[in-house]
């Protein structure tokens, strides 16, 4: 049976764990080859392995998303690598939360250029294959922070909440290609970046949860998976939350 994103080229950034892994071995089992993301070589590889252990196509692409120089290299690797390029989805972020008065300048600006400058360049990068192949999927994982905005988190709130504005600009500019641009806002999600979260955080977020879960990568990966497949093909400009209920709009 032909999978349903067999032939196409997927770039997914901070694919070495968490939500961005998870998203990395479905689109592979939806039969898409995977370029593997992170900050360095060897995470990024295990992952790569993961995915052909599974009996899929992958390889690392390890680049510092928020370097010009080195998203530039790492798209042409891999369009030379693997013929071309379909799929992107921007995943890669960090936090450094702290209230604003004791948020230093640096915190802002490592958030916003991991979170926002990242996906900026990685987008303008993947943008002329797309074009040249008139059919391309750029999902962008935003949050439920950029939605409805979190105490010490304004650095990340405003990162997440460009990520939308930026999400739907392009969903404009790229649509008459047949690209479409859409993003997910997670809620709570179960990860390393939560897990040193203190355990009150923890249960207001359940508490805050109708579907009275904590999310998984699993539940994230499978609404990208929708977002890239052709069933979706007529939805663009988009932001879904992806939370149990937690932000209702
Ligand atoms: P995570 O477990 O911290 O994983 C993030 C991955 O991104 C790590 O492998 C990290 O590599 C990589 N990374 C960081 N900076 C990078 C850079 N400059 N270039 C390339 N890769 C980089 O985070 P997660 O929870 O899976 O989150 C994934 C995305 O979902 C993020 O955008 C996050 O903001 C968003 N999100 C998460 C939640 C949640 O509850 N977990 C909720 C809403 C939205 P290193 O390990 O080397 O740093």
């Amino acid at each position: 049976m032909c999978k349903e994103l067999a032939g196409k080229i997927a770039l997914v950034t901070g694919a070495a764990r968490g939500i961005g892994q998870a998203i990395a071995l479905h689109l592979a089992e939806l039969g898409a080859a995977v370029a593997v993301n992170d900050l360095f070589e060897e995470p990024a590889a295990a992952t790569a392995a993961q995915i052909q252990a599974a009996g899929g196509r992958a390889s690392a692409a390890p680049a510092n998303v928020s370097d010009a120089a080195a998203v530039e290299a790492m798209v042409e690797g891999v369009v030379q690598e693997w013929g071309g390029l379909h799929i992107l989805v921007n995943n890669a972020g960090i936090t450094r939360d702290t209230l604003l008065l004791r948020m230093k300048e640096e915190d802002w600006e490592a958030v916003l250029d991991t979170n926002l400058k990242g996906a900026f360049l990685c987008t303008k990068a993947v943008l002329r294959p797309m074009m040249k192949a008139r059919w391309g999927r750029i999902v962008n994982i935003a949050s439920v922070v950029g939605l409805a905005g979190n105490a010490g988190q304004a650095n990340y709130a405003a990162a997440k909440a460009g990520l939308i504005g930026f999400t739907r600009s392009i969903a404009r500019e790229a649509g008459s290609r047949s690209i479409t641009v859409n993003a997910i806002a997670p809620g709570f999600i179960c990860t390393e970046m939560t897990s040193g979260l203190p355990e009150a955080m923890r249960q207001a977020a359940l508490e805050q949860t109708p579907l009275r879960r904590l999310g998984q990568p699993e539940d994230i990966a499978a609404a990208v998976g929708f977002f890239c497949s052709e069933k979706a093909g007529f939805i663009t400009g988009q932001i879904l939350s992806v939370d149990g209920g937690m932000v209702m709009r």
